[in-house]
């Protein structure tokens, strides 16, 4: 069945995103572009000097050096890679950090280079198509058994019980939904989550009922915290999907299984939307150096 219901990604809010400055190494080498607000925090704390208008040198001998690929050097635009407008943007994780997650530290970090800025149309139109590689992903990495699936379905069903349940809290009680375990790191907030202004009291026992099985009692904490572990391996639009158990199951195979699932993703998305205004300098191939 056709899912017809509207995704809706947060823009950043920030009026400069890239921000273009310049790092220099002590011996005046490149070696990134920062944000003015990183770059303040060296002038400010006696860390670097100012070269420039917006260049900075650090004072202090760096900790190895970070990605100098041509791309991660060079001037960005605050603008969608693929059709350019320069509204509603949002960083889109190109290899899904549900899978990204569970790669070794040296494939999990160094990221900057998969993170695009896309307008929210080009993203969500984008996403759809994720899904469906999501989706051939998981046949062939983790298939997910008929059983495995009426699990799924059931906590899927829990989850958004218990979302329902500390948003309506929340509303109430002047507490953030998922509180301190909201994380700010992909930009999206999920609208489609039931928004009552006040759960009447039967209902509330029916969504209880369906958190029951999960939690050891009711209490806000505790079902926010049910919310956010189960978050980690089960997507709340689809329990055909288990990032989690490919992301394990692609390291399991070793590095040159990462490698090609990392560039299988950016093949994907190149081909998917024929971006315009990506960098030549953007690289299906690009791996940080050992
Ligand atoms: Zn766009």
């Amino acid at each position: 069945m056709k899912k017809t219901r509207k995704m809706r990604i947060e823009p950043i809010q920030r009026e400069e995103i890239y921000g273009n400055w310049k790092m220099l190494s002590p011996e005046g080498m490149l070696m990134c572009r920062v944000s003015e607000k990183k770059a303040q925090w060296y002038l400010s704390r006696d860390l670097a000097t100012l070269e420039d208008e917006k260049t900075i040198r650090i004072k202090f001998e760096p900790n190895g050096v970070g990605d100098t690929s041509m791309y991660m050097l060079e001037d960005k635009s605050d603008c969608c890679v693929v059709c350019g407008v320069a509204h509603d943007l949002s960083f889109h994780h190109v290899v899904p950090y549900g899978y990204r997650r569970h790669f070794p530290e040296k494939w999990k970090c160094h990221s900057s280079h998969d993170n695009l800025l896309l307008c929210e149309r080009c993203h969500v139109s984008y996403e759809r198509a994720a899904w469906e590689l999501k989706k051939r992903l998981q046949q062939i990495y983790a298939p997910i058994v008929a059983s495995d699936r009426e699990y799924r379905i059931k906590k899927l069903r829990a989850v958004k019980a218990a979302f329902a349940l500390i948003r309506d809290e929340s509303r109430l009680g002047k507490k953030h939904p998922l509180g301190r375990h909201r994380g700010k790191r992909h930009g999206h907030r999920n609208k489609e989550l039931p928004s009552p202004k006040s759960i009447p009291p039967d209902r509330i026992e029916g969504l209880r009922a369906l958190v029951a099985p999960y939690v050891s009692d009711f209490e806000f904490d505790t079902i926010a915290n049910f919310v956010h572990e189960a978050r980690k391996n089960l997507d709340l639009q689809d329990p055909a999907v288990d990032c989690g158990a490919v992301g394990l199951a692609v390291v399991a195979k070793g590095e040159d299984e990462i490698r090609s699932f990392i560039e299988r993703w950016r093949k994907h998305f190149i081909d998917t939307t024929q971006p315009q205004f990506l960098s030549e300098n953007w690289d299906i191939g690009w791996h940080k150096a050992e």
